[in-house]
């Protein structure tokens, strides 16, 4: 196991903003995570687990601690049968996408268009489209700092829209490294669809996310969840974007951030950001929107470092 030094996270990031991480590790088995937990402690140092970064904004000052991303040998796509497959945290969610669609199996092939790794999605229950990670996962194994095995159901890990169990485990200082899920699809033919439905239900989600979404600039997503409002039971999904649009935000700038033209949900690195723009820029964002309509957008996208 190499242990890296001053690793621009702007290049591990899809905003291409950030500092270095202090030491940065790719663990290719359990034993390297534990190695490089081990080393965390040796140091006093904290620890971050990174997957694609596409969720994820890195402060200017970077992070003094190690940065821990599951390597290649975590990027694995099993069939066990039966419509269940076991996918390890690597593996990039547009691999098992596709995998899924070539296998005929519905229930995940609209999540194609997520850049992030099946670990980032497990953690923060990325959906679209209707389909969230977490209405087909049945299991998560995951490892925690002291090197304990944990197998969680999907009720255990208490999915809810875009959290997880793991955020809550996160908040409170006990990160736990997302292994592997399982999972159980439908064959398309019990939905009365072929693969070709699959296929063409893919491309016209791909489609509508180029149509409305900035993917010529570097960004990380919505920055902000939908709000849910109505009743508990029956609640409304607001997008953020109406409400800033409305504020006259689309295209506000602060340094080399800019809230989208395409999409005001969506905050891009227009011209050489840094990650301080970007934050002020969010920032800037949820004051004016709570002002003008009462309303507190939370964030989405994940900050690590100062
Ligand atoms: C263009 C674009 C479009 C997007 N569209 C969507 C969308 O439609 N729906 C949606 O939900 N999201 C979307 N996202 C956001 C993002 O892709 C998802 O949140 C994704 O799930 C993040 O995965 P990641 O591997 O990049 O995680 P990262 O950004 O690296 O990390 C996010 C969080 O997950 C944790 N984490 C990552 N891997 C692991 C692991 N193995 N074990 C434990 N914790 C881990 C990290 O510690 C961090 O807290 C989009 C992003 C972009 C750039």
């Amino acid at each position: 196991m190499t242990i890296l030094e001053n690793v621009p996270m702007s290049e591990h990031t899809s905003f291409k903003v950030g500092g270095p991480a202090r030491y940065f590790v790719k663990a290719e088995s359990v034993n390297d995570i534990a190695q490089a937990l081990e080393f965390a402690k040796e140091q006093g140092l904290p620890y971050f687990i990174l997957g694609k970064g596409t969720n994820l904004l890195v402060s200017d000052n970077g992070f003094m601690g190690i940065v821990i991303q599951l390597g290649k040998a975590f990027s694995e796509i099993t069939n066990l049968g039966n419509g269940k497959v076991l996918v390890k945290g690597a593996t990039p969610l547009a691999r098992f996408a596709r995998h899924t669609i070539n296998e005929g199996l519905a229930g995940i092939h609209k999540l194609a268009g997520i850049p992030g790794s099946l670990g980032g999605a497990i953690y923060m229950n990325a959906g679209a489209y209707g389909q969230d990670i977490s209405q087909t996962c049945t299991e998560v194994e995951s490892i925690d700092e002291a090197g304990n095995i944990h197998k969680r159901t999907a009720d255990e890990c208490r999915f809810d829209y875009r959290h997880s169990v793991f955020q809550e485990l996160a908040a409170n200082g006990h990160q736990e490294f997302i292994l592997s899920a399982t999972f159980q699809l439908t064959p398309a033919a019990n939905e009365n669809k072929t693969v070709q439905d699959l296929e063409s239900e893919m491309q016209e989600c791909m489609e509508k996310r180029r149509k409305s979404q900035p993917l010529s600039m570097p960004n990380a997503g919505s920055t902000f969840k939908r709000l849910l409002l109505g009743a508990a039971d029956t609640p409304n999904q607001i997008a953020p974007g109406y409400y800033i649009e409305q504020a006259g935000l689309k295209g506000f700038r602060i340094g080399g951030a800019e809230v989208s033209q395409v999409h005001a949900n969506f905050i891009v690195n227009a011209d050489h950001a840094t990650a301080n723009d970007i934050k002020e820029l969010s920032e800037h964002v949820q004051r004016v929107v709570t002002e003008k309509f009462n309303i507190h957008l939370q964030r989405e996208i994940i900050l690590l470092g100062d």
